[in-house]
């Protein structure tokens, strides 16, 4: 019997098309995970008695024709589109768009040679059906920030703040009182743990004085002031992490708290929510970038923060005086908002 190929819908065998090349199904044991993937890629369903399983056959002699590789050869370079088959009936996948798209890819990789892609005498056709496709790099990027600007703006209308908490490295408190209220587990070093909270438009709006970072982050919004009526209207909304579980407390303000889906105790979110996860992952990066260029640009807060600077705080806020630690982080904060927003 000759090569044939297993894709569904394909017809490709050795002795009626000698030009082809056949590739056999990666081996179950050497090569499980590429296995797999193309088994998935193929998807062809098991046979009657393992409904709605996916196919994976017993015999070694299965072959997948080079018609389905973009380059018209299997690739054994994992980053390589055709690590897998995947010109497959079941999918549009356009192949001259995929043959651009791998040109490109290689063109900003250079000197990380890929296999022999078409040269100038076999040009990739044109792809006349995608005429008003943005083209540069730039042109997609200010695309797609368009989108998810529209998207932010219609899935949250009213958003006014986004926050957060961040930490400060602290020189290690003498006193093992003051040092377990300020010792990190998740950094590992005594911290001092700041409110922020900013503007869509990259503006900080608010900033809290220092809490040892063993202090809960519902603790620190409790009472760094930010449940005022003079911050928040009814109607507004404000997006949070998970850590926030203070949505009472902001819908007695008549304001809204955002959060991403919880996922605990259930197996898969419905695509809706993930859908709104990631537009609400895609605002809270503004948050971060904030957090990120106010310790970017401002070394002095990379700490370690000697102790003189902090005693105050260590005072759980019972000395009427500012600690200068807070006073650094807010002059920081003001010189961050007065430079040019993170948010383009
Ligand atoms: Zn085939």
């Amino acid at each position: 019997m000759p090569k044939s190929c297993c894709v569904t819908r394909c017809t490709a065998n050795k002795l009626k098309n000698p030009e082809l090349n056949f590739y056999k199904l990666p081996n179950r044991k050497s090569q499980p995970l590429r296995r797999q993937k193309w088994i998935q890629a193929i998807r062809r369903e098991a046979s009657a008695g393992r409904m709605g399983k996916l196919w994976d056959p017993e015999t070694e002699y299965v072959y997948v024709c080079s018609k389905h590789f973009v380059t018209g050869s299997k690739s054994d370079d994992e980053s390589h589109p055709d690590y897998i088959p995947t010109l497959l009936p079941h999918k549009s996948v356009n192949k001259a768009t995929s043959l651009l798209r791998l040109q490109n890819r290689s063109k900003r990789n250079l000197g990380v040679t890929t296999t022999a892609l078409p040269t100038t005498e076999n040009p990739p056709e044109p792809t006349p059906d995608l005429p008003d496709q943005p083209t540069t790099r730039e042109e997609r990027d200010e695309a797609r920030r368009e989108r998810d600007e529209a998207q932010q703006r219609c899935k949250f209308p009213h958003l006014t703040s986004i926050i957060d908490c961040f930490e400060i490295r602290i020189e290690r408190p003498k006193k093992l009182k003051a040092r377990a209220k300020t010792y990190s587990n998740y950094k590992k070093w005594t911290t001092a743990k700041y409110l922020i909270a900013c503007h869509p438009s990259g503006c900080i709006t608010f900033l809290s004085k220092g809490w040892g970072c063993r202090a809960s982050d519902v603790h620190i919004v409790r009472q760094s002031g930010f449940l005022s009526s003079s911050y928040h209207k009814p109607g507004d909304q404000i997006l949070a992490d998970r850590g926030f579980t203070l949505l009472e407390d902001f819908a007695v303000l008549g304001a809204h708290l955002v959060m991403p889906a919880f996922t605990r105790g259930r197996k898969q979110l419905p695509g809706k929510e993930v859908e709104e996860s990631r537009v609400k992952s895609n605002i809270r990066i503004h948050i971060e970038r904030v957090i990120g260029v106010l310790k970017g640009r401002f070394h002095i807060l990379d700490g370690p923060i000697p102790m003189r600077l902090v005693k105050s705080l260590m005072d759980e806020r019972q000395n009427k005086e500012e600690a200068t630690i807070d006073k650094i982080v807010h002059v920081c904060a003001a010189l961050v908002n007065m430079s040019s927003s993170v948010v383009s």
